[in-house]
């Protein structure tokens, strides 16, 4: 009867009962490969492995630290234009001019109504690279592509992320692949504190229901939370002195410093923290001050920070941490009795988030990742991502990798067959009719 029934519709000869059942049999096979076992559809691209390898190639050589991006830029929207892409669809937002590093440019954001109905999706890459990636001179060695001059990083976080969106939508360009509204978002200074994806122009993005970020790691790993950050300058005031004649006239900013740090040590805040059921992390990574070693040292600047999923928790580290400074500010003094001063200037840089595992976004990238023969893994970071905004913002946000190993050191190396795959899995999440 099932045979019949299948049969019946498209075929004009029906064939004979026996190899009409065999033919079902193809044709559910088929279809479960569909839906389950992408490989057999999505590797048949129209942009090839190799030519997809070369448009990469060309991104890893631009230089473009954080606020640097112009270069890159012109060469995503030149890709753009040749590929035949509206010039109505590409614009630019004004991202950098809100950000306290200034900045040639802001994010590039490309919206297109698609060729079927549907919720509207993003794919979404950072451009910009850590300063150690400028002049890296990337080549193929093996599987992988590393730079050649041993002084650099390659810059695969994130040109590798930024090389997947690109050739998604290349790919469905020429191929002529049906695809949802669609929008991809190429931000800036994500690496100097996610300041493209906090500026960035939302009412540019057309409301996406979700997004998919292509960031540093295995395609198959697919980030659905991270932590919240807070970002502190410390600058310390204490009295110069001569440090042979007089030392008990001054009051040394570098002893405040040291006091306050060795405080924080002891107690358990500073490094890995754990208290009461909570978790967090806190460093001082800047230490700057002093000239002389003849001069009570009267100015000193640090830079800390504090991380925790738990807003309160993070908050808690923040107020130990200002604590921390205040006492051992109390703790130096003069002869005479003077004492130094703590000036704390502190902002949040990205707030945590976490999405359910069954939120679509996750559904979506789970699918795809299944799709492409991986076994997908979820995962949250303690690292801050675009995502950590753009979630906030209101587009919940999923981020996957694109084979990036070592990010921000000389020894960064790109995996060129997870690359290809996060291609693959970058083309099944705009495919996809969820
Ligand atoms: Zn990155």
């Amino acid at each position: 009867m099932r045979v019949t029934r299948v049969l019946a519709s498209p075929s004009p000869n029906p064939l004979p009962e026996g190899e009409g059942y065999a033919r079902v049999c193809l044709l559910l096979y088929a279809e479960a490969c569909s839906n389950i076992a992408m490989p057999a559809k999505i590797s048949a691209l129209a942009i090839s492995d190799a030519e997809a390898l070369t448009v990469l190639l060309e991104l890893l050589a631009i230089p473009g630290r954080s606020g640097q991006e112009q270069l890159v830029m012109e060469f995503l929207t030149d890709r753009l234009r040749q590929a035949g892409i509206s010039e109505a669809f590409i614009t630019f937002d004004t991202a950098h001019k809100k950000s306290p590093h200034g900045g040639q440019v802001g994010n590039l954001i490309v919206k297109l109504p698609g060729t079927l109905k549907g919720a509207r999706r993003m794919l979404s890459a950072h451009v910009d690279t850590v300063p150690i990636c400028v002049g890296a001179k990337p080549v193929k060695r093996g599987g992988l592509i590393v730079s050649a001059d041993k002084n650099t990083g390659l810059g695969g976080d994130d040109r590798a992320g930024a090389a997947v969106v690109l050739l998604t939508l290349l790919e469905l360009v020429r191929s002529e692949r049906p695809y949802p509204p669609l929008t991809l978002l190429w931000t800036v200074q994500e690496e100097v504190g996610l300041f493209g994806a906090r500026h960035v122009a939302l009412a540019k993005l057309g409301k996406p229901a979700w997004a998919a970020n292509f960031d540093g790691g295995s395609p198959a790993k697919i980030t659905l939370g991270a932590t919240g950050g807070y970002r502190m300058t410390v600058d310390i005031t204490g009295l110069a002195a001569h440090a042979g004649n007089a030392p008990e006239q001054g009051v040394s900013a570098i002893a405040i410093a040291s006091l306050a740090i060795a405080d924080l040590q002891r107690n358990g805040w500073h490094g890995r923290v754990e208290r009461d059921g909570q978790h967090g992390t806190s460093n001082v990574g800047v230490i700057l001050g002093g000239e002389a070693t003849n001069v009570v040292t009267d100015k000193v600047r640090l830079k800390v920070e504090a991380r925790s999923h738990n807003a309160e928790f993070r908050q808690r580290i923040v107020n130990e941490i200002e604590a921390a400074f205040n006492r051992a500010v109390s703790e130096v003094r003069s002869a005479s009795g003077a004492v130094g001063s703590v000036a704390i200037d502190g902002r949040l840089d990205y707030e945590a988030f976490r999405l359910p595992d069954d939120a679509p976004c996750v559904q979506a990238a789970s699918a795809a990742v299944a799709g492409c023969g991986l076994t997908p893994e979820l995962y949250v970071t303690n690292g801050g991502l675009d995502a950590n905004w753009l979630t906030r913002h209101g587009v919940p946000t999923v981020t996957l990798g694109c084979g990036q190993r070592n990010i921000h050191t000389v020894s960064e190396q790109l995996d060129i067959a997870e690359f290809q795959l996060a291609r693959r899995v970058a083309l099944a999440l705009v495919s996809s009719d969820s």
